[in-house]
């Protein structure tokens, strides 16, 4: 079965070896404080910050999930305030968790069809602005154009970004944000379990002035534990191997982006000769990692039985779009052969 699902997502053919090397080698019982283990961090640290095109003074931190720095963020860095822009499930949710923390979150909704409401967004000067940056329920994204207008229009706001569904397939500017995070089982296309956060010097400035130091996880804690490439817990010492290994075997960011974009444009020039559409009419508020296709729910529902049996899984629309859509990811670990595939089977069933 070759998975379409945008997360969790199928991986990179080179994941068993990469398993089974890290078996060979130790790393499946290696103490996270040793020597071999800070070195594995600090290389994979290197590695994010070459193929990623992650700035040299912003700080990298692992975790577990990208759920966990909603709430990482919510407890140690918007203490003050958190002002939640969002179109989509995700958005919702993290507004959801950091709410059930914190008394000043507030929430600004807007319509999957907009681009981010600008003129009428309001946050206070302490507020941390939350986006998300692609919105996975909906295959929408906050291209980089609307977010460097955001950091223009409030630059006295720390940005926190969610880039769980983009980080590693498009590439990011990571002076338009303070905070960024993503979890590895979309598009870096490894197994759940580890997430990746990015911090600015200013953003880290503001959390260690907090100092807030109640969870097993608060910013500062995990901030000083990396300093020594160790972290407060026992990290998925497998998970940073894996991402380790599989970003050597990864080429720049700028190069991933470009086959991510072309594949991009074939995917919508195929929905427009099929009787299918793309859920989003504006073409600006596209994602690129992320396609959703609407159509008859009866269509639907037989389109992702046909797909299933001739060995694709399709991604299910989600939540109340569950019926009248289905997603397809469109993330780096898939192989050209594969997307052409899935094309000549939803072509053939389309008839
Ligand atoms: C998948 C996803 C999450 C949740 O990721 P976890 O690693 O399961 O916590 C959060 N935000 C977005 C945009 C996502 O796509």
């Amino acid at each position: 079965m070759i998975s379409f699902y945008p997360g969790p997502s199928q991986v990179y053919d080179q994941v068993p070896a990469y398993v089974k090397d890290a078996f060979d080698a130790g790393v499946l019982g290696m103490n996270h404080r040793s020597d071999e283990c800070m070195a594995l961090v600090n290389e994979t640290q290197s590695l994010l910050r070459d193929r990623l095109s992650i700035p040299d003074d912003y700080h990298i931190y692992f975790v577990s999930s990208a759920t966990e720095c909603w709430e990482i963020i919510a407890q140690s860095l918007a203490v003050d305030g958190s002002f939640h822009v969002f179109n989509g499930a995700f958005g919702q949710k993290w507004f959801d968790y950091t709410q059930r923390i914190s008394k000043h979150a507030n929430p600004k909704s807007f319509d999957r069809e907009e681009l981010i409401p600008l003129s009428s967004l309001n946050p206070q000067a302490k507020d941390v602005i939350c986006i998300t940056q692609n919105e996975t329920s909906n295959g929408t994204q906050v291209n980089l154009g609307a977010l460097s207008q955001l950091r223009a229009s409030f630059p006295k706001n720390l940005i926190a970004v969610d880039a769980t569904s983009s980080m590693a397939g498009i590439e990011l500017n990571f002076s338009l944000g303070d905070i960024w995070f993503a979890s590895v089982q979309k598009c870096f296309g490894l197994p759940a379990g580890l997430a990746i956060l990015i911090s600015s010097p200013k953003a880290r400035e503001k959390f260690l002035q907090i100092n807030e130091r109640d969870y097993y996880n608060s910013l500062t804690f995990i901030d000083e534990m990396m300093a020594k490439r160790q972290t407060p817990y026992t990290p998925n010492v497998l998970g940073i191997y894996l991402l380790m290994r599989s970003l050597k075997d990864r080429p720049s960011i700028r190069t991933t982006a470009k086959i991510i974009r072309g594949r991009f444009s074939k995917w919508i020039d195929f929905i427009e000769q099929s009787r299918f559409q793309h859920l989003i009419a504006n073409a600006d508020a596209r994602s690129y990692t992320v396609i959703p296709i609407r159509g008859q729910e009866l269509e639907i529902t037989r389109i992702k039985a046909s797909a299933k049996a001739a060995g694709f899984l399709l991604g299910e629309g989600y939540g109340e779009l569950k019926k009248n859509t289905f997603r397809i990811a469109n993330f780096p670990a898939l192989k050209d052969t594969e997307l052409n595939a899935l094309r000549q089977v939803l072509a053939r069933i389309n008839v």
